[in-house]
């Protein structure tokens, strides 16, 4: 550990890759920690990456493998390891991976959050194929088509109010009696004609072999079980952050976010976070690229502060 970085990124999805294109060209000594060994983090799981701007179509891999290219053009350095903890020394951090220790002025935090699985049986091998776990990216491909969102939070009534103006009819699948969002997007909700509440019940099984053809409900208080023939399953029962194997992050909020602005700034001077991993409103490949860009600017500024 004799090297001293300005900068060190964990995680090279969206969010990382950015930072670290950015960070190059700002001439700062960084390093791009990733445990996977392939970048480009949740997206590469992504058939199509059909909302960013400029790209129609690319398939999320694509996506992954082409800005990686670009991060290692402007002369960003790839390691594989996997963080376990951050020290705050002060002016100077350390960076504990599980191969390697990396002293650095600066961090970033990018690390990203996973869905929440519903752990049904069809569910993994339709994932891409009518299950999504993400209306704001998929939405558009069910287009007059029938469709399922599953949960009762706030995610789950946007993601159903959102795909009742594209799609023909929108069930709302939820396990309790009565919706957890705010009373403003339920009276929404209810007042949407193409929207139909299936109360007190559970996806138990995704059909289809190529595409989604149906799901099975089980109803929870009288335990009988149905078929509805939808195209689309949309699932939205919640994200993990990635904030849980690591020791030493900043301040975070009740569901694990690591609590930032859009300046990417935390609590801890030094320490910054971005992407998927930070309180935000949208988590998508383009808000995660901003933060990136936009936590390099933190950074920077806040390398002048330093002795
Ligand atoms: P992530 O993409 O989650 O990347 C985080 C990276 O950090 C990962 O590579 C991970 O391996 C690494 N990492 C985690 N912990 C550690 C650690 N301890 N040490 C080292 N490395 C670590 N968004 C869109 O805009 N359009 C779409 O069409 C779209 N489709 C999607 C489809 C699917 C199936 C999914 C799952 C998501 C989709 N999204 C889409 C959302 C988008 O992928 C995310 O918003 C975006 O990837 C977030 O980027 P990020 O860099 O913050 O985090």
């Amino acid at each position: 550990m004799d090297k001293l970085y300005d900068l060190v990124i964990i995680g090279s999805g969206p969010a990382g890759m950015a930072a670290a294109i950015y960070a190059e060209r700002a001439l700062l000594k960084t390093v791009v920690l990733e445990k996977t060994g392939v970048s480009g983090g949740q997206i590469i799981n992504s058939l199509e990456l059909d909302n960013y701007p400029g790209l129609p179509g690319i398939s999320g891999y694509e996506w992954g493998v082409n800005v990686r290219a670009h991060a290692e053009k402007t002369g960003a350095r790839f390691v594989t390891d996997e963080v376990t903890e951050i020290l705050d020394l002060g002016e100077r951090k350390e960076v504990v991976g599980k191969k390697e220790r990396y002293l650095t002025k600066a961090v970033f935090v990018a690390t990203g959050a996973n869905a929440r699985l519903l752990g049904v049986p069809g569910e993994r091998e339709l994932t891409g194929k009518g299950v999504s776990y993400c209306a704001t990216c998929d939405g558009a491909f069910f287009k007059n088509q029938t469709v399922a969102v599953v949960g009762g939070g706030d995610i789950a009534l946007d993601d159903a109010l959102y795909l009742a103006r594209i799609c023909k009819k929108v069930w709302l699948i939820h396990r309790r009696d009565a919706l957890r969002g705010v009373r403003i997007l339920q009276e929404k909700v209810f007042n949407t004609p193409n929207i139909e509440i299936l109360w007190d019940s559970t996806v138990s099984r995704v059909n289809g072999t190529d595409e989604v053809t149906s799901i099975d409900i089980r109803n929870v208080k009288t335990a009988e079980t149905t078929t509805l023939s939808v195209q689309g399953l949309f699932l939205a029962v919640g994200m993990i952050p990635n904030t849980d194997g690591i020791a030493g992050l900043p301040a975070l909020d009740a569901a694990g976010y690591i609590q930032a602005g859009e300046d990417c700034v935390t609590e801890i001077p030094g320490i910054f976070a971005g992407g998927d991993v930070r309180v935000k409103k949208l988590r998508q490949v383009s808000t995660a690229v901003a933060d990136g860009a936009n936590a390099v600017t933190s950074v920077s500024e806040y390398l002048l502060t330093l002795s």
